[in-house]
């Protein structure tokens, strides 16, 4: 008996001391995302994930000596944030290029290339990227503005959008461009009136120059990726969903994770093709086995429906402006068979749609997909859904489909006033970035940024969701308010809803005992504060797995051992 009881002594601590923490957020505005407990004051983290949330009591009860005590002294805290859709290497290498957004003008876009070709005197390619239909006249450039800036040099600068190219004399020259060339299947090239390209490259045309421009080296894009992932951390970013692929650049990730670097956690698509032959698929599959989490994970395709607004190859039930419906690249047969084979072999569906046709179209697809499969719970999604049909809204709640958009898509610059809109027409520009009408329809929407077209930057995106005006405040009261959503529907689309859209919220998303300890401390509550405060509210510091991955330097607090 007396054994017994000393058993029981010795039993107790033991048994208690595993359930420490090894460090705990205390005094905090939490917002956890979770709706049974939506509003905490602290955090207990064990190893990489969340031991417990409640009041800065209970939570202190946790902590032992040793355990690192973090007072947030009244901030706000969410959990990590989610971007659901972005070229993660094509936004690093951005970060150190020729790069044109911003540039509003022709005599700006000028001066930015002036400027470079100047810096770099004796690199063969002037490369570089983010130019608006809306800085030119007539919404689009031309080769005697290219020529009259760089004569003689090799140029080639794709749109912001990506889905366009401006390039000089010679770089069509090298590319064998002649009137004879014809337009590549999915693409034009664009002509004058006695048929000598213009210097202008729509969508697969885009490639007849671009694959001669020389790559980066593996140790450039290991540098940018790295300063990618300095950057994502610094926004508050904890996991993003890659919507692009390549063999060279997974090699740099795989080679970061070893270092244990990877300062972002990784949700990777593969390219949906058309009829995959047998080693394809078996890549695939080896990449689904190989990597499942959770630093990085396979287990998405992703697929073209169509192309963008601007350039009018976004497939349209009525006509453009301009004329023209935009084509969608796959005939409903064969998309309806390829979604279905993939969802048959248990992969997530991403499948780019901008126009309401196509959006109809992939909708269309996940139905067939569903039915002939007899699948349920895909949760397939479409990625940017620009210009739906109103009456195609309830099919996503009804589909189980995820709404993937992107916040700055709403973003009313001059592009997107001057060129975007009046290509749409009224009507459809009314009812274009319907984040709200998706939102009331009952759909899942995870928001995302499609980083290097717009900034990964997610406090720039909660704001535009919410104001649906540029940084500056235009147009007053905003673009299409009746599309605004509020602040913390916004957050929720960054966080829980993007980890529901990769098949992840049973690890991530909110902030729950179990969970990954993901979570991003601000300078604000930005579910209290003014819209206008979004914009001057920092990051402070950025925690993934427990570990932090950034901090301000004015981070007003240093985290204390307990005694
Ligand atoms: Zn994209």
């Amino acid at each position: 008996m007396r054994r017994a009881a000393l058993l029981l002594v010795l039993l107790v601590p033991a048994a208690h001391a595993a359930e420490k923490a090894d460090r705990i957020f205390i005094n905090g505005r939490i917002w956890t995302g979770d709706p049974g407990r939506p509003r905490v004051e602290a955090l207990a983290v064990r190893d990489t994930k969340i031991l417990a949330v409640g009041s800065t009591s209970d939570v202190r009860a946790l902590a032992e000596k040793g355990t690192d005590v973090v007072d947030l002294q009244g901030r706000f805290a969410c959990p990590g944030f989610i971007d659901a859709h972005l070229h993660f290497m094509g936004g690093a290498l951005s970060l150190d290029a020729l790069r044109l957004d911003g540039a509003t003008s022709l005599a700006e876009v000028e001066k930015h290339i002036r400027d470079y070709a100047r810096a770099h005197p004796d690199t063969a390619w002037i490369a570089g990227e983010g130019w608006t239909y809306g800085a030119f006249p007539g919404g689009m450039p031309t080769l005697a503005q290219l020529e009259a800036i760089v004569p003689d040099r090799l140029v080639f600068l794709r749109s912001y959008d990506g889905h366009t190219a401006w390039v000089s004399a010679l770089a069509l020259a090298k590319a064998g461009i002649t009137r004879a060339t014809t337009d590549p299947p999915g693409g034009a090239i664009l002509r004058d009136t006695q048929g000598d390209a213009t210097g202008i490259l729509k969508e697969s045309a885009v490639r007849l120059v671009s694959q001669l421009v020389p790559t980066p080296a593996p140790f450039e894009k290991y540098k940018a990726f790295r300063k990618g992932l300095e950057l994502a951390a610094s926004y508050g970013l904890t996991s993003v969903h890659q919507a692009s692929f390549d063999e060279e650049d997974l090699k740099i990730v795989e080679q970061v994770l070893d270092e244990r670097g990877l300062k972002v956690r990784f949700y990777a698509s593969v390219p949906m093709v058309q009829a995959p032959p047998a080693e394809t698929l078996a890549r695939y599959d080896e990449l689904r086995k190989k990597h499942v989490g959770p630093l990085l994970r396979f287990g998405a395709v992703k697929g073209f429906v169509d192309g963008v607004v601007e350039s009018r190859t976004a497939a349209m039930f009525e006509p453009y402006a301009a004329g023209g419906t935009g084509l969608p690249r796959w005939t409903q047969e064969d998309l309806d068979r390829t979604v279905a084979l993939y969802d048959k072999a248990g992969y997530q569906v991403f499948l780019h749609a901008i126009g309401d046709r196509a959006i109809a179209m992939a909708l269309s697809a996940y139905e067939q997909a569903a039915k002939a499969n007899g699948t349920r719970g895909r949760r397939h999604r479409i990625e940017h859904i620009e210009v739906p049909r109103p009456e195609d809204l309830p099919r996503f709640k009804a589909l189980g489909v995820i709404a993937s958009t992107q916040a700055l898509f709403a973003n009313p610059d001059q592009n997107h006033l001057e060129v975007y809109l009046p290509t749409l027409g009224p009507v459809r520009a009314a009812r274009a970035m319907p984040f709200k009408a998706i939102d009331d329809a009952g759909a899942v929407q995870a928001f995302g940024s499609d980083w290097p077209v717009f900034s990964c930057e997610v406090l720039r995106g909660i704001y535009c969701a919410v104001t649906r005006t540029t940084p500056e405040g235009t147009p007053a009261g905003g673009w299409e308010p009746g599309n605004r959503i509020s602040a913390e529907a916004a957050l929720r689309h960054f966080t829980r809803d993007a980890a529901f859209a990769g098949r992840e919220d049973d690890v991530k998303g909110t902030l729950a005992p179990g969970k990954l300890a993901d979570l991003v401390v601000l300078s604000d509550d930005i579910l209290a504060i003014p819209s206008a405060g979004l914009l001057k509210t920092r990051v402070l510091l950025t925690v993934l797995g427990g570990q932090d991955t950034y901090r301000a330097k004015e981070l007003p607090w240093r985290s204390t051992p307990a005694r």
